[in-house]
């Protein structure tokens, strides 16, 4: 598993608010939450990033997006809508190099990317 410290929040060797979990991910909530609804969808399996992901993850890497849009059916914001984002290295902002994805919902989002 990773050693990140979502490897530890995996392992349960620290706490997190897990909303979601089965054989392949996790998703807790984010501690720094950027927006009312803040998810973040973790492969249990290490990899740094989306450059990382080999073919034969692609499956793995669809499932956080099927998760978090269940999660959004489940949570009744579906409609109202919401997005995903993975962050890549220092451009893209990612602090912790173990894939996630971002789910953020609750209000309307500002556009642009930066
Ligand atoms: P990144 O910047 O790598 O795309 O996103 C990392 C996210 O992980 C950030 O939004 C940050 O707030 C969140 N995060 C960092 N450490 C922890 C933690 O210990 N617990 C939880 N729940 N989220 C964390």
């Amino acid at each position: 598993m990773s050693d990140t410290i979502f490897g530890k929040i995996i392992r349960r060797e620290i706490p997190a608010d897990i909303v979601y979990e089965d054989n392949e991910l996790i998703a807790f909530k984010d501690i720094s939450p950027q927006a009312p609804v803040h998810v973040l969808f973790v492969p249990k399996t290490p990899i740094a990033t989306l450059n990382d992901v080999a073919p034969a993850q692609a499956e793995l890497v669809g499932k956080l997006f099927l998760a978090a849009a269940a999660y959004a059916r489940r949570e009744g914001f579906a409609d109202d809508g919401y997005r995903c984002v993975i962050n890549c290295n220092s451009h893209g902002g990612q602090t912790v190099f173990q894939l996630h994805l971002h789910l953020l919902a609750g209000q309307a989002l500002r556009g642009g990317f930066a």
